[in-house]
């Protein structure tokens, strides 16, 4: 019997866990010899395939000469090295990383960072907005910036208050940027944060950069600071090395983990500007930025994502995002026709759609039925209720990825409904 509490998982409903007992580039090996095609990244982390040699080598090798480090007050060569690259990489302006290691953390750091900017300046500010639909993890801080709905309706009463602007569905994306100005006129809003070009967990959601440029001009405006959550989006899933890059943006704060070190080991990064780096730089100690996790800046995990930056640069990277980016734009011209499919979206590397069904929502029926049937096909694709998406990994290639698009169009004839 497994003692095993998994996470978003319903117990009473799930069959039998499969055991994985190997990863290697697209493909995840069960105990009973057979392999599933890893069509999700594991969660959107993987991005070059399942254990790249490089990076695997590198967490080797760091670990015959470093475990963990306080990381207060100490400080080692693999942090000190991928900081200087990651402040290479992001957008001009972010010159100081702060390490942690979720993206959940990495988002609670850039929150606490935007409010500790204002009151250090000695002009306080405490409200926060962010994008209807949006997600930003499973703590009670990221939830609060996140949406309500039926993942956190039992905690809604220890969340914060935030104010929301709409999700800039084409056609309407005025609103979004009217309504955000209202709310940030009067100066009290410490920050906006936003995913950038692509809304995750909220279902795929995508909008043009030019959005997210007009947002970040209000912000200007109004001083309030923009944290861009690049968590999902980084390290090439929208077709640039970050999202922002498309809007030709710098956010004041970027938070960045799931691809950080290529998806093999847990770590996080929140970048900041100096702007908000000196807030905090006082003899004054109450001035101090309070934030540590003790796993903060681990050397294997520095180790893994600066093997990642150095695959970025050596490897044919950019070209293999951009060619599994041409064949999720060319699957929309496949599934536009299809009657059970409903809004065809691709950004970068994430083709999504909407299975036409009865019901919509996270909590939808079909969800499970669906996870079930692509599992028989071999392949992991774990839909967001009605909302089937493609977000795999840099590897995959154009026959793997034909047949994961076969095996959508076998699921609408199966269960879609036409309209
Ligand atoms: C996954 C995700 C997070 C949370 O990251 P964890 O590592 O699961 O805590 C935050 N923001 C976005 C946009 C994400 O996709």
């Amino acid at each position: 019997m497994s003692h095993v509490w998994h996470p978003f998982t319903q117990h009473a409903l799930e069959p039998a866990i499969p055991e994985i007992v190997l990863t290697e580039g697209a493909y995840l090996h069960k105990a009973d010899g057979s392999r599933i095609l890893d069509a999700i990244s594991s969660w959107w982390v993987v991005t070059h395939g399942h254990r790249h040699p490089r990076i695997m080598k590198a967490i080797e090798t760091t670990a015959s000469s470093l475990d963990q480090i306080i990381f207060a007050g100490f400080t080692h060569e693999p942090a000190e090295r991928l900081a200087n690259a990651l402040v290479g990489l992001a957008p001009a302006g972010l010159d100081w990383v702060f390490y942690s290691d979720s993206g959940s953390t990495s988002v609670e750091v850039a929150l606490k960072m935007a409010l500790g900017y204002f009151r250090n300046i000695g002009a306080p500010r405490s409200r926060t907005v962010v994008m209807e639909q949006s997600y930003h993890g499973d703590t009670i801080g990221t939830m609060s910036v996140g949406a309500r709905g039926v993942f956190n309706a039992a905690y809604e009463p220890l969340l914060f208050e935030v104010d929301t602007i709409p999700f800039p569905a084409a056609g309407r994306e005025q609103e979004t940027l009217d309504r955000f100005e209202a709310v940030s006129r009067d100066r009290r809003t410490a920050a906006l944060i936003v995913e950038p070009l692509v809304l995750g967990a909220g279902g795929m959601l995508m909008y043009p950069p030019w959005v997210l440029t007009e947002l970040k001009k209000i912000a200007e405006t109004s001083g309030t600071l923009l944290i861009a959550d690049e968590v999902m989006t980084g390290w090439g899933r929208t077709g640039t090395m970050f999202a922002c890059e498309q809007a030709s943006i710098s956010p004041d704060i970027l938070c960045t983990s799931k691809g950080l070190t290529g998806g093999v080991i847990p770590l996080a990064a929140t970048l900041a500007t100096d702007a908000i780096f000196q807030a905090h730089y006082s003899t004054d100690r109450k001035k101090t930025f309070f934030h540590s996790s003790s796993y903060t800046a681990n050397p294997m995990a520095c180790a893994a994502a600066l093997a990642n930056v150095e695959i970025w640069r050596d490897e044919p990277v950019a070209e293999r995002v951009a060619a599994l980016s041409a064949m999720q734009a060319a699957a929309l011209q496949r599934f536009r026709d299809n009657p059970y499919l409903a809004d065809c979206r691709a950004t970068g590397t994430i083709v999504a759609l909407d299975l036409r069904t009865g019901s919509a929502g996270y909590l939808a029926e079909i969800g499970p039925k669906l996870r079930a049937f692509f599992l028989e096909r071999g392949l992991l694709v774990r839909p967001l209720g009605n909302v089937l998406y493609l977000l795999p990994p840099y590897c995959i290639t154009r026959e793997e990825l034909c047949g994961v698009y076969d095996a959508i169009e076998e699921a609408g004839e199966r269960f879609g409904s036409k309209p």
